[in-house]
């Protein structure tokens, strides 16, 4: 059985008008660097789970995705980072919000998973979890670029408001291996000037983030609270199995109830065939995917202007 990769790096008002050249040259070669990363493992016969972690850590270190260093900033200046995996096999998951200096919380989650008798770990024992487990502890600082300040400014000069250019940043990895096992892995910043110890969707099992070899593994990018309402991953993975709808077709129908909730975002989602789909309601989102047939893709916009 072949293997198949995919990821994204966030949806948003990407289009070539607004889209620096070199900005999107970067991104498009993160997003490089993540398959590379991803299909090192899967090519060499390597788990899903492993691919969908190896990819999501080299987004997260790239501070052109809001994960891990460059996320965006809450009101007060800091940045709280969610993340969560989920392996299709067993179901087991795990996930953090509200990190502050766990450099890699991809990294964490995966340590809930395997090393915690819990699924969801929050704030700053959730730190204290991820440092006794070995992981790399930074300042506060590090996750932070003068672009995503300059970005909480103006949002928060517009009274906390976003403006109509909003890119969501996080990113996700979906995967089926050559055994046929899929996984899930989602990590983001959330939303910029979120407050109040918000979560997003992303590290929300079932929200942003599944799992489940009798369907298909899910990353959803996009407005947190409309995906936690429609449980848009686990919807997916449901109409799948108890509808027998197929993988695009679900992920579309998801898509139309996040908008129907009043959210706009994107999925990315994989069956254990290897059969890959995506699907956004933003002008754009960074994605790509690979898999062992030979096919590569790096795709921002539109299909129409991607071609
Ligand atoms: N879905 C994320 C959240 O609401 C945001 C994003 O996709 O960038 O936290």
């Amino acid at each position: 059985m072949s293997w198949t990769l995919v990821i994204h790096g966030g949806c948003g008002a990407m289009r070539p008008a607004n889209l620096s050249p070199e900005v999107e040259e970067r991104s498009r070669a993160g997003l490089d660097n993540a398959l590379d990363a991803g299909r090192a493992i899967l090519a060499e016969g390597g788990s899903a789970i492993d691919a969908v972690e190896a990819a999501a850590r080299v987004l997260e270190d790239d501070p052109c995705f809001n994960a891990g260093r460059g996320s965006v900033l809450t009101a007060d200046g800091h940045v709280e980072l969610d993340a969560a995996i989920m392996d299709g096999r067993d179901r087991n998951a795990g996930a953090v919000a509200g990190l502050r200096t766990t450099r890699s919380p991809i990294r964490a989650a995966r340590a809930a998973m395997e090393r915690s008798p819990h699924i969801l770990l929050t704030y700053d024992q959730a730190d204290v979890f991820a440092r006794e487990q070995g992981l790399e502890q930074v300042d506060n600082d590090y996750f932070i670029t003068p672009e995503r300040k300059a970005q909480l400014d103006k949002v928060l000069a517009a009274g906390g408001n976003f403006d109509a250019d909003i890119k969501y940043g996080t990113i996700g990895a979906v995967a089926a291996d050559s055994q046929g096992h899929v996984a899930a892995a989602t990590s983001t910043g959330g939303l910029t000037a979120k407050r109040w110890g918000r979560v997003g969707d992303s590290p929300l099992i079932g929200a942003g983030t599944y799992a489940d070899d009798r369907a298909c593994a899910v990353s959803a990018t996009g407005l947190g609270e409309a995906f936690i309402r429609a449980v848009g991953g686990h919807q997916l993975a449901m109409r799948m199995l108890l509808s027998g709808e197929s993988l695009q077709a679900a992920l579309d129908a998801v898509l139309a109830d996040v908008g129907a909730l009043g959210g706009t975002g994107g999925l990315i989602a994989v069956a254990p065939s290897g059969e890959a789909a995506w699907g956004f309601t933003t002008p754009g989102m960074y994605r790509a995917m690979a898999s062992g047939n030979g096919e590569r893709h790096v795709a921002v916009y539109d299909e129409v202007t991607e071609r």
